[in-house]
């Protein structure tokens, strides 16, 4: 597998192209037009050289990894690709046009990869020309920093679709872990529940916003408490993603909290509007409540 299309050259499009093309693999990066895509891909040049002024990659190694990334006009050119990653905004009926677009220049063993945080593979796959050659492939952000990728089968996906992919995967250095199409997957299946959760804490005035944080922090061990990861993910973002498991498994102990539900109400998506659980119009973020 020598070319990889990405479909998206947004936050995770372009990392995906990073890795990508840092592993060795040629890129054709899309996105809604080619001005867009070669905005992806300057984003990626200023990456890459923040990485060579840290000493973290060689300068031959910068310019060898951007020589490998081809922005293109459309999907059209991503019939060379021998995998194809889309990683365009969360929105079905996009996710589906870009499919049948795609569907119709892809080669007969190519594999198609969506970057799905919510969708279910399953379902996606009926837009897709051969859902046996169709998988999940879940980065995370950011993409050339996170170590993990999950791998979601649907229901038609073949197992000679995951080992390919699997194969790539591991190219970068990544590791794999497989998963079924439910809801959340693995890690929002068990992360969002427990953001949701100290929103309910928060919400029942349990503690106070630091006290939350510094409970989960130190006494989890975790790098930040959960109330600082909801703000960096996006409020929005995180009851999106429990509303798919809620409805996605009609199981009750999903259910949104209140406050989350109103902080999105509010505006108040966290970092990206300046304010959710923390205010970050200062130089410091200052506890809201
Ligand atoms: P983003 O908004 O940064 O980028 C989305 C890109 O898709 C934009 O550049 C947009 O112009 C492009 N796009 C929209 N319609 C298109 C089309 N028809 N054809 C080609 N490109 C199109 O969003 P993002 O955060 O990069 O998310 C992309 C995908 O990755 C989503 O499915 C999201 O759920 C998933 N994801 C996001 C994260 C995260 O933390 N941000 C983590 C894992 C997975």
């Amino acid at each position: 597998m020598e070319t990889v299309g990405v479909i998206g050259a947004g936050q995770m499009g372009a990392g995906i192209a990073q890795v990508s093309a840092q592993a060795g693999y040629r890129v054709l990066l899309s996105d809604v037009s080619r001005a867009q895509a070669e905005k992806g891909k300057a984003g990626i040049a200023k990456a890459l050289d923040r990485l060579v002024a840290k000493e973290k990659i060689a300068a031959d190694a910068r310019d060898a990894a951007l020589a490998l990334i081809e922005p293109v006009e459309s999907t059209d050119a991503m019939g060379e690709a021998a995998l194809v990653i889309e990683a365009a905004t969360e929105r079905e009926a996009i996710k589906r046009a870009i499919f049948e677009s795609v569907g119709r220049v892809l080669g007969p063993d190519a594999i198609l990869a969506s970057n799905t945080s919510s969708i279910p593979i399953t379902r996606l796959a009926q837009a897709t020309p051969d859902p046996a050659r169709f998988v999940g492939v879940h980065f995370f952000n950011p993409v050339p920093v996170m170590g993990l990728i999950e791998l979601i089968r649907g229901l038609a996906t073949a197992d000679a679709t995951v080992a390919r992919v699997e194969a790539y995967a591991q190219a970068l250095g990544k590791r794999v872990v497989r998963a079924n199409d439910a809801p959340g997957f693995i890690v929002n299946r068990v992360l969002m529940p427990m953001l949701n959760e100290a929103c309910f804490a928060l919400g029942e005035g349990v503690a106070t916003i630091p006290d939350i944080d510094a409970a989960c922090q130190l006494g989890l061990n975790h790098p930040m408490g959960p109330l600082t990861l909801a703000d960096f993910i996006g409020l929005d973002t995180c009851l999106e993603i429990t509303r798919v498991l809620f409805e996605g498994t009609g199981d009750p102990k999903f259910r949104p909290a209140p406050l989350l539900v109103k902080y999105v109400e509010a505006g108040w998506y966290g970092r990206k509007t300046k304010r959710g659980f923390y205010d970050y119009s200062g130089a410091e973020p200052v506890p809201t409540r």
